[in-house]
């Protein structure tokens, strides 16, 4: 049944004090709460950068870009969203600074506001308002959560805070603000402290918003006294300053906040009747989490990529390991390792402790030998050897030059004038102009050929998965591939592009032009993870590790 729009409830969440907070985590966990009561529920990201979307944003900048199932390169809380909410989102749940001057540009260019001085206010705050409400208008959702990216005072996030002011006050009750701010523990006098986030609400309040619940990330327990202190400083009721904990992992946040009672202020304050809402059921959760956290054997996966320094350049692939591993009821160790410094010299040492590697996506030539040095390993040495984008491409060119005997085979985005083009630009990219948001995006079905490793774990012929490159397996090599054991298993049977490749003979060895990671949830973890985790375990025990 669809929601009425006027009836939608609009939550945002603001950061004070410190960025870094996990405003995301925050966001996805209440989301998750309210999904669990029965409500329908999508998060959505605004971010105050001038950029129109992450996607030429170096991952030292930003952490990782991730892709939405319609093509959209957005912000890695989008991840979050989805790996809690197991929901997909789209391109409406991230909008950027970038992409609201856009349309505002365009539509003053088109002749829109004819006559009128175009303004901040109001038309950069009208697109920022249509574009929250752009969501809630489908029908399709009881919440819609949105946070706020940069820390309230930035001058970048002025326009989004004041857009907030006037939604409240156009949806009052409809509509609820939560700002997380940070309680720093001075070591020397054993103290936690409230005056930055005194000092955080007193910004919000000059900007007009007055945030409705405030949750004070902390390393330590908050005590009662102190939330009290906090609420009379800040106008808030008392039951509606709430703690977020240092937890030991981000899963474990959804059940602090249920424990602080996150949904149900957030619920009673919107005008909801508690005693007609369904408690959240949250069994499946917990017992994710707990098998996270109580998993005692180790595997350890070797993530080799040229990022490693920047812990969500990653992310998430890291997560998908991390879920893999609790559904193998193992704990997942990876130990990152920068591609750039991998040789032939030092693979060994480098290597030898891996139960199964990734080889991660990548842009450009920084690092390609050394990921080729680590697959050549991998193979040779019958490790389970999961390659992923880039990954796939330098198997590619691995194969190639060490099984087939191309010397110099490789992709033409590093060598343009190779003699073996295994890895070749797609014939649309060759006329592209604009680097931005212009990759083959988002996703594309896949049929698995029968007789494949592929097929055996997706269980099924026709999978869709999403895609972020320019560059493809150049098909005049597929018969040279296959003849010498490189099953090409997963075509785009549209466009005749090859997908996956899996070497028959080898524990696991798989490459995939596209991106698993972007869609393993906790509820679903993504098969070739858990495939691949599953052999790394494998691989483990027959070393002679048993079980305990
Ligand atoms: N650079 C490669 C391409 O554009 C791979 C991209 C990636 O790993 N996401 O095709």
């Amino acid at each position: 049944m669809k929601q009425n729009p006027d009836n939608t409830k609009y939550i945002f969440i603001t950061g004070g004090v410190v960025s870094s907070l996990g405003k995301g985590i925050i966001a996805a966990s209440l989301g998750k709460l309210l999904q669990a009561r029965g409500f329908r529920v999508t998060n959505q990201k605004l971010d105050p950068y001038i950029n129109v979307d992450p996607g030429t944003l170096n991952p030292y900048e930003h952490g990782e870009c991730y892709v939405t199932v319609d093509g959209q390169e957005t912000d890695l809380d989008l991840g979050h969203y989805e790996r809690f909410l197991g929901v997909e989102t789209h391109r409406a749940n991230n909008i950027t600074t970038g992409r609201i001057y856009q349309n505002v540009i365009n539509k003053e260019r088109h002749g829109d506001y004819l006559g009128k001085t175009v303004q901040i206010i109001p038309h950069i705050t009208d697109e920022i308002k249509c574009n929250i409400n752009l969501l809630g208008n489908t029908g399709n959702f009881d919440f819609v959560i949105t946070e706020i990216g940069g820390t309230v005072g930035d001058i970048e996030s002025l326009p989004y805070i004041e857009s907030v002011r006037q939604l409240k006050w156009e949806k009052g009750k409809n509509c609820l603000i939560i700002h997380l701010t940070y309680v720093p523990f001075i070591a020397a006098a054993k103290e936690l402290k409230t005056k930055p986030t005194q000092h955080s609400v007193k910004a919000l309040q000059e900007q007009g918003v007055q945030p409705d619940i405030l949750v004070l990330r902390t390393e330590y327990n908050i005590s009662a006294e102190m939330r009290k202190k906090v609420a009379l400083f800040c106008n808030i009721e008392p039951e509606a300053v709430l703690q977020s904990i240092d937890a030991s992992t981000i899963y474990r946040v959804p059940l602090n906040m249920q424990a602080e009672k996150l949904d149900e202020v957030v619920l009673s304050k919107m005008g909801f009747d508690l005693r007609q809402v369904p408690q959240a059921d949250m069994n499946d959760w917990t017992s994710f989490v707990e098998k996270l956290e109580n998993a005692t054997d180790e595997v350890t996966i070797g993530l080799v990529g040229k990022y490693v320094q920047l812990q969500d350049a990653y992310l998430s692939i890291t997560e998908s390991l991390t879920h893999a591993g609790a559904y193998n009821n193992r704990k997942v160790k990876i130990v990152k390792v920068l591609s750039d410094n991998i040789t032939n010299e030092n693979v060994e040492k480098k290597l030898q402790k891996m139960d199964g590697i990734v080889i991660a996506p990548g842009f450009g030539s920084r690092g390609i030998e050394g990921k080729l040095v680590a697959l050549k390993y991998a193979r040779e040495r019958d490790i389970p050897c999961f390659g992923i984008c880039m990954g796939m491409q330098a198997m590619s060119i691995e194969f190639a030059r060490n099984v087939l005997g191309y010397a110099n085979a490789n992709t033409t985005e590093i060598d343009p004038n190779t003699p073996h083009k295994v890895v070749d630009m797609m014939e649309d990219q060759k006329h592209v102009l604009n680097l931005g948001g212009s990759m083959r995006l988002g996703a594309y079905p896949c049929k698995l050929k029968k007789e494949s490793k592929a097929f055996q774990i997706y269980q099924k012929e026709e999978i869709r998965e999403r895609h972020r490159h320019r560059f493809e397996f150049n098909n005049a090599y597929r018969a040279d591939f296959e003849k010498a054991g490189m099953l090409c298993s997963g075509i785009n049977e549209e466009s005749d592009l090859v997908e996956i490749i899996e070497l028959s003979d080898h524990k696991w060895y798989i490459g995939v032009q596209f991106h698993p990671e972007y869609s393993s949830t906790v509820i679903h973890p993504h098969p070739l993870f858990v495939s691949f985790v599953r052999a790394a375990i494998e691989n483990r025990m027959s070393k002679g590790e048993h079980p305990k």
